[in-house]
């Protein structure tokens, strides 16, 4: 029994050191489906492995007492996942979820978290979850595309020789299907407490800024502040690469992420992409947005359909700080977008 014991307590020592030793080097902890990066003591950004279908990255934040989630995740499945995972670095229970916007591939976990969660989210992503989210084509438009891609998909593996793309491809219908079987027990849940401007929590040592800064990627942004630490979490006001814009107020987004920049932070936990540092990356995408907005009402002005015009914004001139915008045009749902909202403007509230 001793004996057993003394075994037990060398295997989590050892367990210990381990998890100590990987969040020194500053390699991320591989837990299940998710990558742990550590940013500073007790906050670390979740990413997805590549073993489940991908959503939001999600910034994790540990207090002496809980967890901290900023974002569920892009299906109940996911965000179940994402808890399990979470034991490689806190034995603390979650008992705070921040939405930082209402889109389906941050929001979709929520469902998973019992009445003890505070599920915290604007009001405007509480009125928005409350209307039929999966019925808008944000959505749908990650759903719908799915048979169609996973048809192909195997018309090249039925062509594929080598092994490895092979098994790539296979990896890829595998979780293209998943995600089908996955959103359909998908109950869309708003958060249980609303902020309007801003909310401060003090909870187990730790001080968390809560900010609504106005319209942006959508009208439900908040963004996540730690003063102490000088961090921000951005969810998709702020992303490493292009944000998706059909949902968005391009003109309201510039001055909002002034006001984001007005913060004193160094290091940005962004929706997507990769954790970075400083307001470079935050001017480039502002020189983005007014680059885009201009092209697309001067195409709008020529009498150009959103389409036409998609295809013919040249925004190449940005692409040192996004690589991944693409040689000619961009998507199309931001542009019809900015055509809507020219020509039935949404007074802000
Ligand atoms: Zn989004």
């Amino acid at each position: 029994m001793r004996i057993r014991v003394a075994a037990l307590f060398v295997a989590l020592f050892a367990g210990w050191l381990w998890l100590d030793a990987r969040a020194q080097t500053g390699g991320p902890i591989v837990s299940g489906a998710h990558r742990f990066q550590k940013v500073t003591d007790g906050v670390y950004y979740a990413t997805s492995s590549g073993t489940m279908n991908v959503g939001a990255n999600s910034p994790i934040i540990l207090t002496d007492t809980e967890a901290f989630i900023i974002d569920s995740e892009i299906t109940p499945a996911a965000a179940r996942a994402l808890v399990a995972d979470m034991k490689a670095i806190t034995s603390l229970p979650v008992r705070y979820v921040i939405d930082s916007h209402y889109h389906y591939d941050h929001a979709h976990g929520n469902q998973i978290f019992g009445p003890e969660v505070q599920v915290i989210g604007h009001e405007n992503t509480r009125k928005r979850m409350l209307t039929n989210v999966l019925e808008q084509y944000t959505f749908l438009n990650s759903v719908e595309p799915i048979p169609a891609r996973i048809e192909s998909l195997k018309q090249r593996i039925a062509q594929e020789k080598d092994p490895q793309q092979k098994a790539t491809l296979e990896r890829q219908v595998a979780s293209n299907a998943a995600y089908l079987e996955q959103v359909k027990e998908t109950k869309v849940t708003p958060p249980n407490m609303t902020i309007d401007r801003r909310m401060t929590l003090y909870r187990g040592g730790r001080e968390i800024q809560l900010f609504y800064f106005g319209r942006g990627h959508t009208d439900t942004d908040v963004v996540v502040y730690l003063p102490k630490e000088r961090i921000v979490c951005s969810g998709d006001l702020m992303e490493s690469l292009i944000s998706y814009m059909g949902d968005a107020y391009v003109e309201d987004w510039i001055p909002t992420l002034e006001r984001l920049k007005a913060l004193d932070f160094d290091t940005v936990m962004p929706g997507h992409g990769v954790v970075f540092t400083g307001k470079t990356k935050i001017t480039a995408f502002q020189a983005y947005l007014r680059d885009v907005y201009q092209q697309a009402l001067a195409f709008k002005k020529q009498g150009l359909s959103a389409e036409d015009a998609a295809q013919k914004i040249d925004v190449t001139a940005h692409r040192t700080e996004f690589p991944n915008i693409r040689p000619v045009g961009i998507d199309a749902a931001g542009v019809r977008r900015i055509y809507q909202l020219a020509d039935r403007p949404e007074p802000a509230q």
